[in-house]
């Protein structure tokens, strides 16, 4: 839905709160504190408040209750239009051009920002086994691209393995989805690795493509199908390439130094989730729909 569409679909709180419970209960109703399905429409007060009221427990709530549009005193409409334009941003949206955009305080804008992220990424954490062409890799992200030699006697090259740069590691799925978090520590070490692909990649169905990276020498003995590409010596042999996984680098560090660089490190895993989530739904028909769900998955 585009921004435009979506202040046409929802000119009042009422039109924003009846679509938010289509979403969380497709027209069943269930009370959020004891999970009764015997609720029904708070007749006493006023109907803009559009409150339930439960029969078994006798508390009265409404469709954001237990969600992360409680509790905020932020209009839903406000919080749909920040959906959407973190999912219209090309590469990344910062708080502060939504800040902007909507007329809002950037630290509320940034707090809301958050809570969606983490709504992605535990939406990413539910997902389904990859399985197929899998492509594993690794890269560092983080600070600021260094220009010349501003710390004095520091000349160490600050790209590639073994950098004070965040390792991230991520699996994608030829033509399909993809998953990426940050490792702890300064390096990828084979037992996080082997750890990380072991949670997300179906080990019978898959077949494993990585570079020649020693930290990926074990994968066969772990009973993956795994096949390498030697960069050295060529970039793709046929199918046995890393291309996908490494576009998806680069949507994410074109994202991070564009418009995260100001932001810690902390919350790396988040904007991830979020370059991971968005990435995901790219071809969905109905992103906004398939977001505010993830919004309101209990
Ligand atoms: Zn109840």
């Amino acid at each position: 839905m585009n921004i435009l569409e979506l202040f046409q679909t929802f000119q009042t709180p009422e039109q924003a709160l009846d679509h938010l419970e289509k979403a969380r209960w497709h027209g069943k109703p269930v009370c959020p504190y004891c999970r009764s399905e015997k609720v029904c429409r708070h007749v006493s007060g006023d109907r803009k408040a559009q409150r339930w009221q439960c029969q078994d427990c006798t508390r009265a709530f409404a469709a954001t209750v237990g969600t992360i549009f409680h509790g905020t005193h932020i209009p839903l409409k406000q919080w749909f239009l920040v959906l959407a334009l973190m999912l219209n941003a090309k590469k990344s949206a910062s708080a502060y051009q939504i800040a902007r955009d909507l007329g809002m305080r950037r630290p509320t804008v940034w707090s809301m920002m958050h809570r969606v992220r983490i709504a992605m990424s535990r939406d990413m954490a539910q997902s389904e086994l990859m399985y197929g062409i899998v492509e594993a890799d690794e890269t560092y992200i983080g600070g600021k691209p260094r220009k010349g030699n501003r710390r004095g006697n520091d000349t160490k090259a600050k790209t590639g393995r073994g950098t004070a740069k965040t390792p991230v590691i991520g699996v994608i799925e030829r033509g399909g989805r993809v998953i990426a978090e940050p490792v702890e520590g300064r390096k990828v070490h084979f037992r996080g690795l082997h750890k990380f692909i072991a949670k997300h990649v179906d080990r019978d169905a898959t077949l494993l493509i990585t570079d020649e990276y020693s930290g990926y020498g074990a994968m066969r003995s772990r009973g993956f199908r795994h096949a390498t590409i030697n960069h050295s010596v060529m970039y793709a042999n046929g199918m046995i390439h890393t291309n996908s996984i490494e576009g998806f680098w680069s949507l994410v560090k074109r994202a991070w130094y564009g418009s995260h660089h100001h932001y810690s490190k902390r919350y790396m895993h988040l904007y991830l989730a979020e370059a991971c989530y968005k990435f995901n739904v790219r071809k969905s028909k109905d992103d906004f729909g398939g977001l505010l769900a993830a919004m309101v998955a209990a």
